[in-house]
């Protein structure tokens, strides 16, 4: 059995607390690795070793921190397969879909690249008689970071890419779920340091465990920020607790994201558009389209129609399957919360016109599999659209008009992304300026927005003021100095003064 270790202060450390976690391989159902769960201890000992590390790695210039950033990326793209192989084997999702995983965590890495522009101070030159004002943003020290298993690769670059690049140390806690390739990151960090001659021993450390090592970071008086993805109850959690030991938090929650069809979409694009969204990587995406609300009946008998010839061409299969759209989800546990969901439609009273419950695989009878399923005539009332399902279901709620369109997603707990399908122009603008979501797509399922933009949704999606990644990311992983400075002339001394100053 794997025995999946830590990395700290540049070396992989074996757990010590006694507790383990089971990394399960999805399309076998069978138990691949054992993962370390850490203690407080040994949280504590990544966040010496990042104490110890954050002075030399700061006082480096900016650039030759983003030469590390180019030697990582170098190194990541040159092993891309061994790390889509890997991750697709722990989180189940087919090999192409992962190395999109890794290709859209290494964009940060690109943006990171160009971190001493992103550093850059502001300056004022003659703010008052003889005075400049200038700023500068330093970074934190240490900071934390805690992802979810949907996106073992991306969502960790996501954090530590800027992270470290403005000069902070790291510790990544990722999910127990599929910790390994996180693990290979933190690995390849080190080597990018060593090609170029540098010991990063503690720059950037991998601690795996649940919430006895979340807490553990929450309540650390050395860990100066965290940033959190995962589900909302949690992410409020970490931001609660988190903040109210003096943190920096920010905390990505949940997602339940529409996908409204207006009367004059293109509805073979559409379709296409929404099945790959809806059902790609098992729907186990935050910017998955779930919920599908076409706009009048028209429209919704063509829509159904339409989904039903998709999904009966979709392939299920194993992650190495390169014909497969989509793998299996990640445990036994989440595949029934799946099952349970859909029965719970049914109950709601809910029209189930596809069930992809009872779906096996021929040869992985095992494996986490399930079909996918479509549910007609679903209404805002019900817990099974109010709640996130995480899986392949995609629900069509009916509307009659934009102004409903527009009030669904707006009135939902969660406001993540969302989309509009349709050729008016003027109905997408003002679709985009009115919904109550804080990432929108026109004519675009999945709107992640590219790296030097920032990913963040609203509502209880997202806990905190600040976005991942761009420069939001380097707002949030930094403080601003603001310098006020005179360069009196001669020997004039002026006299104190007993009133704020001002610039009159
Ligand atoms: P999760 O909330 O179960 O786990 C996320 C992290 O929290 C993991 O590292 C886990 O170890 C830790 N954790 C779990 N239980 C905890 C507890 N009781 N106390 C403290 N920490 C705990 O989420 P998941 O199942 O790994 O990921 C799926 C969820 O993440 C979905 O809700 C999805 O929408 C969300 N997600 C959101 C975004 C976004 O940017 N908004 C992106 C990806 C995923």
């Amino acid at each position: 059995m794997r025995d999946i270790q830590h990395f700290i202060d540049g070396v992989a450390v074996p757990g010590a607390s006694g507790r383990f976690g089971e990394v399960f391989d999805p399309n076998t159902g069978e138990v691949q690795a054992k993962v370390a769960l850490a203690s407080a201890a040994e949280l504590d000992a990544a966040v010496q070793a990042a104490l110890k590390a954050q002075g030399a790695w700061a006082a480096l210039n900016p650039q030759r921190r983003a030469r590390v950033m180019f030697e990582f990326k170098r190194l990541v793209e040159a092993r891309m397969d061994e790390l889509a192989t890997l991750l697709s084997s722990e989180h189940g999702k087919v090999v192409a879909d992962s190395r999109g995983d890794v290709q859209r965590g290494l964009e940060v890495i690109e943006f990171a690249c160009g971190i001493p522009h992103a550093l850059k101070g502001e300056y004022t030159e003659g703010a008052g008689p003889g005075i400049d004002v200038y700023s500068m943003r330093q970074p934190l020290g240490v900071a934390a970071g805690i992802t979810p298993f949907n996106f073992p690769a991306m969502i960790p670059m996501w954090m530590f890419g800027i992270a470290v690049a403005v000069g902070n140390t790291f510790i990544l806690k990722p999910s127990e779920k599929d910790p390994s390739v996180p693990v290979r990151l933190g690995e390849l960090f080190m080597e990018a340091g060593t090609n170029l001659g540098m010991d990063l021993a503690g720059v950037l450390n991998v601690v795996h465990g649940d919430k006895v090592a979340v807490d553990a970071i929450l309540e650390h008086p050395a860990i100066a920020a965290v940033s959190f993805v995962g589900s909302s109850d949690i992410a409020h959690y970490v931001y609660r607790t988190g903040t109210a030991n003096g943190k920096r938090v920010q905390a990505m929650g949940g997602a339940k994201n529409h996908g409204i069809v207006m009367p004059d979409a293109d509805l073979d694009q559409t379709v296409k558009d929404l099945v790959g969204s809806a059902y790609g990587s098992a729907g186990e995406r935050c910017m998955a389209l779930p919920v599908t609300v076409p706009v009048g009946a028209k429209t919704a008998e063509a829509l159904r129609e339409r989904l039903l010839g998709e999904i009966e061409t979709l392939k299920v299969g194993v992650s190495t399957d390169a014909a497969a759209q989509y793998g299996p989800v990640v445990s036994a546990a989440h595949r029934k919360k799946i099952s349970d969901y859909i029965q719970l439609g049914v109950d709601e009273g809910a029209e189930l016109v596809v069930d992809g419950r009872g779906f096996a695989l021929q040869g992985f009878e095992k494996g986490f599999f399930i079909g996918p399923s479509l549910f007609d005539h679903v209404k805002p009332t019900m817990k099974t659209y109010r709640d996130e399902i995480f899986g392949p279901v995609l629900q069509m709620v009916r509307a009659e008009t934009f102004e409903e369109a527009v009030a669904l997603p707006s009135q939902h707990q969660y406001g993540n992304g969302v989309a509009i399908f349709t050729r008016n122009g003027r109905a997408a603008r003002e679709f985009a300026a009115r919904v109550n979501v804080g990432m929108v797509g026109i004519n675009v399922p999945i709107p992640v927005p590219v790296a030097y933009h920032t990913f963040g949704g609203w509502k209880r999606s997202a806990f905190g003021d600040a976005n991942q990644h761009g420069m939001e990311g380097v707002k949030f992983y930094t403080k601003v100095k603001t310098v006020t400075a005179r360069w009196p002339e001669g020997d004039a001394h002026a006299d104190s003064a007993f009133v704020i100053p001002t610039m009159r």
